[in-house]
Parts: structure tokens; sequence; C-alpha cells
């Protein structure tokens, strides 16, 4: 085959796998201002972009306050996995216990849990900023355990682990159990909480700048 229509197709699947992760927009991190989070590790989430993260089943969690970039970095990865051949899949945490829900009501778990296994990498968005009902939990604690060592998931939170169990409806055990296997890989990002959100920054900056 020529040259050019390997790329082709290879630019083909990667649109295919990119429009399949259902990335809530497209963010890359040639467009992340590093030097306006400065707690943020840099070189950290270089490395995470190269994806090496994602054959050793490595869990990723970006932890901080709102608006500095979460999001955004967390959308990169998944964009980059695409790139590189992987199968991703982005969900917000209220997502991802809809799509549970939904799958239980429709009796279709079986194909749900059949689908997440394809995936190399899974995000759980937002995690700790809607509280999360039992059966929720419920349904995340099985989608824990099923990923251990098998996928690599990354989660953002605005949460400390210690304050994880106040959003899994207080499930003190099994908040241990799922974060024992969460942290068993891990690279963790955590962005200071005096860091301000990067919007707010720039509007001040912009502001600065008229008057
Ligand atoms: P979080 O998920 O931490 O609440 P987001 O990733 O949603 O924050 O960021 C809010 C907005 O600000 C987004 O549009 C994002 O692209 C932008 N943003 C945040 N931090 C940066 C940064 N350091 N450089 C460039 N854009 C940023
Ligand atoms: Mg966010």
């Amino acid at each position: 085959m020529a040259s050019t229509e390997i790329q082709k197709r290879d630019s083909n699947a990667i649109t295919r796998r990119i429009k399949a992760s259902k990335v809530p927009t497209m963010k890359e991190l040639s467009d992340f201002d590093f030097g306006s989070i400065p707690s943020l590790n840099k070189a950290k989430v270089l490395e995470l972009a190269k994806c090496g993260y994602i054959p050793s089943k490595t869990n990723v969690v970006l932890m901080g306050p709102p608006g500095v970039g979460k999001t955004h970095i967390a959308i990169s990865l998944t964009l980059n996995a695409c790139r590189q051949g992987y199968n991703a899949r982005f969900f917000t945490a209220a997502e991802i216990v809809n799509t549970y829900r939904e799958a239980r009501e429709a009796k279709m778990i079986m194909r749900l849990e059949a689908t997440l296994s394809r995936m190399h990498l899974i995000v759980i968005d937002e995690l700790g900023y809607l509280p999360i009902d039992r059966t929720g939990a419920e349904s995340l604690f099985g989608f824990f355990s099923r990923c251990y060592e098998q996928t690599s998931v990354i989660v953002t939170t605005n949460l400390p682990f210690a304050q994880w169990p106040s959003t899994f409806a207080g499930e003190e055990r099994m908040t241990g159990a799922l974060l024992d296997r969460l942290t068993h890989r891990l690279e963790a990002l955590t962005i200071s909480d005096k860091e301000e959100s990067y919007r707010v920054k720039q509007s001040r900056k912009n502001n600065q700048k008229k008057s």
C-alpha cells in the first residue's frame, strides 16, 4: 500500500477513535499555559502525554480547585491516547453513574461492561462535584474494581482522598477498598488550593490592560 494511503487510513482511525471517546470539546496541551498554574508538575504532565502509563494500567488522579485546567488536561491526554492507537472514553462522574443506571434498567449491564472492557483508558471527570447516591456509589465501586489492573483510569476531582467517602454516599469501607485499588499504580497530580481559576486570572489581566 502506498504510504499516503497508510497515512490516510491511520488518520481515519484516529478521527474515529476521537469521536468514540466522546470528549466534550477539543483541548490540547500545546494551548495549555503551564506558567499560570505553577503548582502543577509540568514535567509529569508532559510525560503522561506520551501515554507510557497506559500499557502498565497506571491510573492518574488530577486533584485541585475549580478552573485550574484539570478537565483541559484530561481531554488532552484522551486525545493523545486516541492518536497513539488506544481506545479511550471520557465520562463525567454523573454521566458514568447515569450510564450504569440506564444499562441496569435496560438489562444491558453485560453489554456496557463488555464495551468498557475494550477501552484502554477511561476518564472520570469531576468526581466529587455532585453527591452520588448509594446505588451510584455501588456502580462506581464495581467500575473501579473491573478496571483494576485492566484499564487505566484518569480521575479529576476537587476532593482530597480523605473526603472521598463523603462523595460515595458515606461508604467508608468500600471507598477505602476503591482507593486501595486506584492508588496501587498511580500518578497523582495535585494542584494547590491556593491556585486561582485560569479564566478569573485572565479576565483580571484583561481588565488591568483596559484601565
Ligand atoms: P477545571 O476542570 O480544573 O475546573 P478546566 O479545565 O475546565 O478547569 O478549565 C477552565 C477553562 O480554562 C477551560 O476553557 C480551559 O481550557 C482553560 N484553562 C484552564 N487552565 C488553563 C491553562 N493553564 N492554560 C490555558 N487554558 C486553561
Ligand atoms: Mg473540570
